[in-house]
């Protein structure tokens, strides 16, 4: 079993979690390949062709819209579901075909599954029913020191708050040191502010116990928020798999663009580094030739107030820490941030400069 630290703070802001992102472990934890799903009456297979390695202690966000296969993917690899085609493995070994209780896998699930007539402590207590008694108590108590919820252990989960009962799902099945834990959008049931804060904890708390997490969401701010990587569904395939940063700053495809923050789609005419397009010659992300559409994000983009400027300002957000502006200019409209300080009102001429190199999109 892991060693667990005496205790983490759970106050602390995402922008200075000590436990940042890292370079890949080397030891692949869990390795899924060529998986295949079709439900009796789907007319195509909810999932196809996915494949990706997880490392040890890794967290991966399987990311994509509703309908996409996220579950399906999760589901199979929990055991709650058999493949038609495809292998999973877990530290080598082939768990493929294994009911889900001998894959030693953990789950936290939407509704959080607690018992409703057993107390905190009893529900985490559950999981460590072959332990003797003496020890099951003490581990169950230190998990629920972990999480933060020391003192409530005679609570029953109705008298918890949503995140509280979330923690405890994450106490008791933390408690067995699972090497890994698939997680099914579990926030969901959260308030805004209580997901945000959550989220971290989450993430600290897998950190903290050495386990791997699979966490499936459709909320892009999420995945790049809690995620070592983030393999993108689309109609039940992986099409992309990266850190966070390589999938926003580099999407391989316009799906990907637009499903991780926002993009602008360019025309251009590429020539290896460079592209062509009505904002004149700019750099790209990577190499391309020919016509290509390209992705640039709202905030490459630069509005600068001129009277005599091709394009005028037809909508604007003020965010507080930044601002939205639509902004017209001939058949195109285009989405562009800025900071808060300079306002360009509505109605008002501008000229936009792209400042930055674009992404080429397959
Ligand atoms: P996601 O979690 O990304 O929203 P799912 O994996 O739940 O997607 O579903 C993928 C596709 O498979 C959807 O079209 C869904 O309707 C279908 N599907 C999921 N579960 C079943 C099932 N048990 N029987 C039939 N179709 C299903
Ligand atoms: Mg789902």
């Amino acid at each position: 079993m892991n060693t667990l630290p005496k205790a983490l703070s759970f106050k602390m802001p995402a922008e200075a979690t000590p436990l940042g992102y890292r370079a890949r472990p080397a030891k692949v934890l869990l390795e899924v390949s060529g998986l295949r799903k079709q439900f009796a009456h789907g007319d195509t297979p909810a999932v196809e062709r996915v494949g990706f390695s997880l490392g040890e202690g890794e967290m991966l966000a399987l990311l994509g819209p509703s309908g996409c296969g996220k579950t399906t993917t999760l589901r199979m690899i929990g055991g709650f579901e058999v493949p038609d085609a495809g292998t999973i493995t877990l530290r080598g070994r082939d768990i493929t075909r294994l009911p889900p209780e001998a894959r030693g896998i953990g789950f936290v699930f939407q509704d959080y599954a607690l018992f409703p007539h057993l107390n905190v402590l009893e529900n985490v207590r559950f999981g460590l029913r072959k332990m003797p008694r003496a020890k099951a108590e003490a581990r169950a108590r230190e998990m629920l020191a972990l999480v933060g919820l020391s003192g409530l252990e005679a609570r029953k989960p109705h008298a918890l708050s949503g995140g509280q009962q979330q923690r405890v799902a994450l106490a008791r099945t933390l408690a067995v040191a699972p090497p890994l834990v698939l997680m099914d959008e579990p926030f969901s049931n959260l308030d805004a502010a209580m997901r945000v804060e959550t989220r971290q904890e989450v993430r600290k708390l897998l950190k903290a116990t050495g386990s791997a997490g699979v966490l499936v969401t459709h909320d892009q701010e999420e995945a790049l928020a809690i995620a070592d990587r983030i393999a993108v569904m689309e109609a039940g395939r992986v099409i992309q798999i990266g850190t966070p940063d390589e999938i926003y700053l580099n999407p391989a495809s316009e799906f990907v663009a637009s499903f991780l923050g926002r993009s602008n789609i360019l025309r251009g005419n590429a020539n290896g580094m460079r592209v062509d397009t009505s904002f004149g010659t700019l750099p790209l992300s990577r190499a391309a030739n020919g016509a290509v559409n390209l992705a640039v994000r709202p905030e490459q983009i630069m509005l600068e107030p001129d009277p005599a400027g091709p394009a005028s300002v037809v909508g604007r957000e003020f965010r507080g820490h930044d601002q939205l502006y639509w902004v017209q200019e001939g058949e195109r409209c285009m989405l562009v941030i800025s900071g808060p300080g300079a306002s360009i009102g509505v109605g008002e001429k501008v000229r936009l400069r792209i400042c930055d190199c674009v992404v080429p999109l397959t």
